[in-house]
């Protein structure tokens, strides 16, 4: 099995974007990795990741961190929902606190990849994972919420295979 780590990907490939990153590593045949781990900073490029990784059929972890709170969740194409299911559309610029503007404290990037890596593991020792399971940790307050996301059959990405940010 072949893992990807997105942003330490972009580093290794010398990239100038993740969109160079994701372009270079889904357009071989076949894909560059069989599982992806997002290890990026930005709404835009996580869209981009869900559309490739749905289109391609290759499953993906989500992860993100800001101020003291951590998000995970693992994406399945054809086992569960995908980033859309759970966001429709990216959040407008500016509109959310960012690690750029609000900062980041380590803890909070720690429990993300800690849940990434979980993820990543149980689906190379067992095929599964917690597909659509939306889990955030607050490591200040150390308030948990887990949310199963349902797949939406009228998701514009998994649901009716418009590759939107793909293709823009
Ligand atoms: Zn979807």
């Amino acid at each position: 099995m072949r893992t990807l780590a997105l942003a330490v990907a972009a580093l290794l490939a010398s990239c100038t974007t993740y969109r160079d990153t994701v372009a270079i590593h889904f357009s071989s045949e076949p894909p560059g990795a069989d599982v992806v781990v997002d290890g990026t900073d930005n709404a835009e490029t996580r869209y981009l990741l869900n559309d490739a990784c749905v289109k391609l059929s290759i499953p993906w972890v989500y992860g993100g961190a800001v101020e003291a709170t951590a998000v995970a969740m693992a994406v399945g194409p054809g086992r569960g929902p995908c980033l859309r299911c759970a966001f429709p559309d990216p959040p407008d610029p500016g509109s959310l606190p960012t690690a750029r503007t609000a900062g980041v404290l380590n803890t909070a990037v720690a429990a993300a990849s800690t849940w990434q890596t979980a993820e990543v593991l149980r689906f190379l020792v067992t095929g599964q994972a917690h597909w659509g399971r939306l889990t955030r940790l607050d490591t200040w307050t150390g308030e948990t919420v887990a949310i199963e996301v349902e797949r939406d059959p009228d998701c514009p990405c998994c649901g009716q295979g418009r590759y939107e940010f793909l293709h823009s």
